[in-house]
């Protein structure tokens, strides 16, 4: 399934693969001027190369390396010849994407490899400029893209909701946070979310999203430091575990989220 609108001088494109006819899991990628940011999974590929043909792009910019978001690298670069942007270390994964677990390949599918360009500081992106703003947290390479005019903020996986409660393995509290606090200071009047699509009162919600993590970090800390077990705080702050944990194949856990947080404990507490 894709549906695409308009909003201002920005394509909003809504992807999801459907089981049944219902859409599973929707994922967003967006255009502005000639340039396309991200690219929506490899399961629906076939539906996104007509719509994205009808454009005259002339360069596809990603905002980080997970295949719903950069699926369709390979199959647009090799169909419109433009290039592919993204973070060094992006790059490095998409030229050599490792083996994903199973749900990702239902869900989005695996991405075939592309070889692309380190995202320069600013990309034109039509009759406006879009200037790269490293994010790192969900990944050590997400990069962002802010649009001053409109203050348009692309922020891929970034934000996600204010009261997200888990992490993929690997993921960083304290570069999340940094990085909110980055985007907080250019005052986004929008957002353009990977999951959730464009959302407006952009700052208050970032604002919102970095204090709930705080708060919720601050606790945690405070319980570990009682002396209270990893298990005990997962429960107490996190109703414990989630099945999804098991069904990702430990991909995705609200164990992650507290084992990064006491990792940084140092940075809470600076
Ligand atoms: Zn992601």
């Amino acid at each position: 399934m894709l549906i695409d609108y308009q909003y201002g001088p920005v394509t909003v494109y809504k992807a999801a693969r459907t089981l049944f006819k219902k859409p599973l899991y929707y994922t967003h990628f967006y255009s502005l001027g000639d340039l396309l940011i991200d690219c929506g999974p490899s399961q629906i590929g076939g539906e996104v190369l007509p719509v994205v043909k009808k454009k005259a792009f002339q360069k596809l910019a990603v905002t980080h390396e997970h295949e719903d978001h950069c699926g369709n690298c390979s199959l647009i670069k090799e169909e419109l010849k433009i290039p592919v942007y993204a973070h060094p270390e992006t790059l490095s994964y998409m030229a050599n994407p490792p083996s994903i677990q199973l749900y990702r390949h239902l869900m989005w599918g695996a991405q075939p490899p592309v070889e692309g360009k380190p995202a320069p500081q600013n990309i034109r992106a039509g009759e406006f400029s879009v200037k790269v703003i490293h994010t790192p947290g969900h990944s050590t390479g997400h990069i962002s893209f802010f649009e001053p005019e409109n203050r348009f903020l692309f922020c891929g996986d970034l934000y996600l909701g204010e009261k997200l409660n888990g992490f993929m393995d690997g993921e960083n509290i304290a570069d999340h946070l940094q990085s909110l606090e980055k985007v907080i200071a250019l005052q986004p009047a929008v957002i353009f979310c990977g999951l959730k699509g464009k959302l407006e009162d952009a700052t208050n919600r970032l604002k919102r999203k970095r204090e709930t993590w705080w708060e919720l970090s601050c606790q945690a800390i405070e319980m570990h430091e009682k002396g209270y077990s990893r298990n005990e705080i997962l429960q107490k702050f996190f109703s414990g575990e989630v099945y999804f944990f098991y069904l990702s194949e430990r991909n995705w856990g609200r164990g992650y989220m507290l084992d990064s947080i006491l990792e940084n404990i140092d940075f809470f507490k600076k």
